[in-house]
């Protein structure tokens, strides 16, 4: 019964926010994309979820598929799309396998294909894995790898709102953000915007915890529950009873909360008043066994490991500052390193084609900021503080 441009004013009015990692309002999103080009409109849901930590998208995917494809379609009519695509992690074998008899199921059904229950629309939606490249899960990136290139982000503008998938206006949208829908339009406006912390961060959210926590899983609670209780009475509280040591709140390319930094609510503006971000939602517990310079060349490792090299800053930035964690991490650290990390990290930032450079230069940065005296003791004793 609803228009297109009802369903974007809907949509606008719950306050929703893309659930992918930039928290971007998805009906404004929708609505920039123009509609008299004469030149096809496409959707692209990202399932492409690589962020360490995160594994919420592949739980809906796996338990709850045609969420998604409700989803899916309350989007594509929204913005005036005849065809969509499932871009699908590449190591997502069970959900690829789970999508495909979910998309049959919902062909068999008439909620795909042509004219819909009788009315004049049309879709189709193409289920598309990947190979497995990190860097597919940025839009642009995405993008040229379904059109058969190399995963290679663009440069923006032009945004895929107006030139995306084959040169035409194209909307991205992450899973968690399109199964918000379904219930958005069952349950109504008041509904969505009577859960969340404040009116800009509204509606449910899919929390993955992980780490050194007794009770590690995926939760569904309200977007902006307190860290503290998704920590201590959702997951068990830290395992063994150990110090807590610090909190990645928002998968591996956010900066991490000391002990005393946790007293925050899990939304997109509490997180940033504290210097971090939400991101994929991907928080990782970390107890006082750990070591924290182990963990940033770790990360360190995964960016340069997933770089597509275009970028100068990125793809040696990345690589180099590998090099250095791996020689603090084994005892051959020289005075002047931190110095040298925090110089390349500021480098890093900002000046890059997508922010892979960014999701690098952040962790670290705030590692070596935050715990300046684990890393000082590995170069000073050539030893471990915490005893690896
Ligand atoms: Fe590629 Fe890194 Fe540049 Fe992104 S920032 S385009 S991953 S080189």
């Amino acid at each position: 019964e609803m228009t297109p441009s009802e369903v974007i004013e809907t949509t606008k009015a719950t306050g929703l926010r893309g659930r992918g990692g930039a928290g971007f309002p998805t009906g404004l999103k929708w609505s920039f994309v123009p509609k008299d080009t004469g030149k096809p409109i496409y959707l692209c849901c990202n399932a492409d979820e690589s962020e360490p930590g995160t594994c919420k998208d592949r739980v809906i995917m796996e338990r709850d598929p045609h969420q998604l494809i409700e989803g899916i379609i309350i989007a594509s009519f929204a913005v005036d799309c005849h065809l969509a695509f499932i871009y699908l992690r590449g190591e997502f074998s069970l959900g690829y396998r789970v999508l495909e008899k979910a998309l049959d199921e919902a062909r068999a059904k008439g909620f795909l294909g042509s004219r819909i229950f009788g009315s004049n629309y049309d879709l189709e939606i193409v289920l598309h894995s990947g190979a497995g490249a990190y860097i597919c899960g940025e839009e642009t990136g995405l993008i040229e790898s379904l059109e058969g290139k190399r995963g290679h982000p663009r440069q923006k503008p032009p945004f895929p709102a107006v030139q995306g998938l084959y040169g035409c206006p194209t909307v991205v949208n992450n899973v968690e953000t399109l199964v918000n829908l379904p219930h958005i339009f069952n349950r109504g406006v008041d509904w969505y915007k009577s859960l969340g912390s404040n009116p800009k961060n509204t509606g449910p959210k899919l929390y993955c915890v992980s780490g050194h926590v007794n009770k590690p899983a995926v939760v569904e609670r309200e977007l902006g529950i307190p860290l503290p209780e998704l920590i201590n009475d959702v997951c068990g509280g830290v395992r063994n009873g150990n110090k807590l040591k610090g909190v990645i709140p928002g998968g591996s390319s956010v900066p991490i909360l000391r002990p005393e930094e946790i007293d925050v609510r899990m939304d997109f503006d509490s997180l940033a008043a504290k210097g971090t971000l939400l991101g994929s939602c991907g928080v990782m517990v970390i107890d006082e066994t750990a070591c924290m310079v182990r963990l940033a060349l770790r990360t360190a490792r995964f960016y340069a490991e997933e770089t597509c090299g275009q970028c100068t800053q990125c793809r040696e930035g990345t690589w180099w500052m590998e090099q250095v964690l791996h020689r603090i991490e084994h005892g051959e650290g020289k005075p002047a390193d931190l110095k040298m990390i925090l110089e390349m990290c500021s480098n890093m930032k900002g000046v890059t084609i997508c922010v892979l450079s960014d999701a690098c230069a952040m962790p670290v940065e705030a590692m070596v900021n935050k715990y300046r005296e684990e890393f000082e003791y590995h170069i000073t004793e050539k030893k471990c503080m915490v005893g690896h």
